[in-house]
């Protein structure tokens, strides 16, 4: 399957190519062809399924078609409405990076900025809006932003929208938007409410639909690790130790907990940077791109601010503290591994998170392996294991006496294994 075959416009096929795109995914596959022939659309694909190329495509393309170049009064003819700011620049960005040989204009608006460059930007005319909910309300209200040259209308995450407390604003802006239009709707889960939100919006919709919520993607190693709660941040170092890690998204529940894990990184000697509700958006933003240009090799993240957020080759995603909510989960690995790509998934599971893992492995469908060369196994005295770096423990333990790189840590001898298998039984 090549983009030529779905009939992409040779401006974009090129665009792609510099992208590095070799092939659509498949839900590019399955929702651009009906999209371009101005179908609806009804997709149900999760983050990291190339779902943003999936309906910015479409756009681009059926924009692009009728757009005359030398346009100057230009009116809203594409709107994605997304949850999250860090969603919404992402968006963007694609629209850049895939329409850069288009003479198509297109801004972004989110709240927690400041509204001026934004209203400017909409001054000087834009073909596509990219918009978080309540900002772009906010600028409707305000005489900033009309809707009635819309001819194309994206809803993103729908499910996410309505967990997150939008669905109201989200009816609000419909409301303004002309009814003939073209919808692609994406939602990873179709809760009742969501499905009757789809099933008002849509007229005979192409169903597409990749990976499923509860499944992960079988490019993603997943690993579990037993650990005493107090030993995790001794865990977390010694796993970074290892150089093949390039780059690791570490999740906490809260956002004190990510702070308390970027000082404790710090004081390690790793760069790490939190990225959480309580930092301003402009720190936010600087926390993602050091870490998207490797400058930091750690982001941790709290799962609201971490939504969203699309990094292109992350290695490893670390579950410092498992979800209590299992799908978040499946959200949060599927940040690796993305588009076909290998990536690894690590989880912390202490005492009183067992239930989530339960949970977690009842919605998946997967018994996540146990890692047997656990330096921190449960049941370890914390105090010593708190003094003790890993490779004493594994001496103290009878381990091997090996090097500490990946691939010949200590523990790996069969007596060890079953040592630590017993402390870390499931
Ligand atoms: P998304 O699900 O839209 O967040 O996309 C996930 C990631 O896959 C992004 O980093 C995209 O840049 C990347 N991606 C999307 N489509 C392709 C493709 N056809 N080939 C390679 N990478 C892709």
């Amino acid at each position: 399957m090549t983009f030529h075959s779905l009939h992409i416009m040779p401006a974009i096929q090129e665009a792609l190519e510099q992208e590095g795109y070799q092939h659509p995914t498949p839900i590019q596959a399955q929702a651009i062809p009906p999209a371009l022939q101005g179908n609806d659309v009804l997709g149900c694909a999760q983050t990291g399924t190339g779902k943003t190329a999936a309906f910015s495509i479409p756009i681009l393309q059926n924009l692009a078609l009728q757009q005359p170049a030398t346009t100057t009064k230009r009116g809203i003819k594409a709107l994605v409405v997304t949850p999250t700011r860090e969603l919404a620049i992402q968006i963007d960005e694609s629209l850049a990076a895939y329409g850069r040989n288009l003479p198509l204009r297109h801004t972004v608006i989110f709240g927690g900025v400041s509204q001026l460059a934004q209203t400017q930007a909409l001054q000087k005319g834009v073909d596509i809006l990219v918009a978080t909910p309540g900002r772009l309300l906010d600028l409707m209200q305000q005489g900033f932003i009309s809707l009635q040259q819309v001819q194309m209308l994206v809803l993103d995450e729908a499910d996410r929208m309505l967990d997150m407390g939008f669905i109201h604003d989200v009816k609000k802006i419909l409301a303004k938007v002309p009814a003939k239009k073209q919808t692609l709707f994406f939602s990873a889960t179709m809760p009742p409410e969501i499905a009757a939100l789809a099933s008002s919006l849509l007229q005979n919709p192409v169903r597409v639909e990749v990976t499923p919520v509860s499944s992960t993607a079988e490019t993603i190693g997943q690993q579990l690790y037993h650990v005493n709660r107090e030993n995790k941040k001794l865990l977390l170092a010694h796993l970074l130790k290892d150089e093949t890690i390039k780059t690791a998204l570490v999740f906490t529940r809260t956002k004190h907990g990510a702070d308390k894990v970027v000082k404790d990184l710090l004081r390690s000697g790793f760069t790490a940077e939190a990225i959480h509700g309580n930092k301003s958006q402009n720190a936010r933003q600087r926390a993602l791109s050091n870490f998207k240009n490797g400058t930091t090799r750690v982001l941790v993240a709290t799962d609201i601010a971490a939504r969203g957020i699309d990094v292109d080759q992350l290695s490893h995603v670390i579950n410092f503290e498992l979800p209590n909510v299992p799908e978040t989960y499946v959200h949060r690995i599927g940040r690796t591994g993305r588009a076909g790509a290998s990536g690894v998934a690590i989880s912390f599971c202490d005492q009183e998170e067992r239930e989530f893992l339960r949970d977690i492995q009842k919605l998946t469908g997967i018994s996540i392996p146990v890692v047997a060369e656990n330096p921190y196994p449960v049941g370890v005295n914390p105090t010593q294991s708190f003094q003790m770096p890993p490779q004493r423990q594994s001496e103290y333990r009878g381990g091997n006496r090996g090097g500490d790189r990946w691939g010949q840590r200590p523990g790996r001898s069969a007596g060890n294994r079953n040592h630590s298998r017993r402390f870390s039984a499931n």
